[in-house]
């Protein structure tokens, strides 16, 4: 074949994915993991847990320092947070796109935020769901919640 184009062989993926508190205690964790397989992804490892503060502050080490660290770790191990290994051909990049933008009010409609989310007046935080944003940060926060 003459195409300039580099097949990509190589893009297997696996990401971490966090149902947040937000999420469980509105009893949206089924809906969640419903569109990551809907969407072809599949669910390797999955647990439920209430994270360390010592976890939560590893997993959000790129954060430290900023305002909302504190609230952050707060929040997130303020209950039960479901985690789940997913895996797919550029997973990384297509969960995050299913997950839409950080902050709900805006992030797209069809997407997880968008659709499920919305701004309480308050913790800006709760935007039920974390992706990892790397295969650096995958491999990494995988080992954290998956040991
Ligand atoms: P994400 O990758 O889309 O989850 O966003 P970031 O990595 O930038 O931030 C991590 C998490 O911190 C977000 O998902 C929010 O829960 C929270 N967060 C981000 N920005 C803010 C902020 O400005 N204020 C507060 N309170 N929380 C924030
Ligand atoms: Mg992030």
């Amino acid at each position: 074949p003459s195409s300039k184009e580099t097949p990509v062989t190589h893009n297997h993926e696996e990401t971490l994915v966090l149902v947040k508190p937000d999420g469980v205690e509105r009893g949206l964790t089924g809906q969640i993991l419903a569109r990551i397989e809907a969407k072809g992804y599949v669910i390797t490892e999955l647990r439920m847990l209430t994270p360390t503060r010592e976890m939560l502050v590893k997993h959000y080490e790129e954060h430290e320092g900023k305002p909302f660290f504190e609230p952050l770790v707060e929040f997130m191990g303020s209950g039960p947070v479901v985690a789940a290994r997913v895996t797919g051909n550029r997973v990384i990049e297509g969960f995050r796109s299913l997950a839409g933008a950080t902050e709900p009010t805006t992030a797209a409609p069809g997407t997880i935020r968008g659709d499920l989310g919305r701004d309480w007046g308050e913790q800006v935080q709760k935007n039920l769901v974390h992706g990892s944003d790397s295969t650096l940060s995958a491999e990494r926060e995988l080992g954290i919640w998956f040991g």
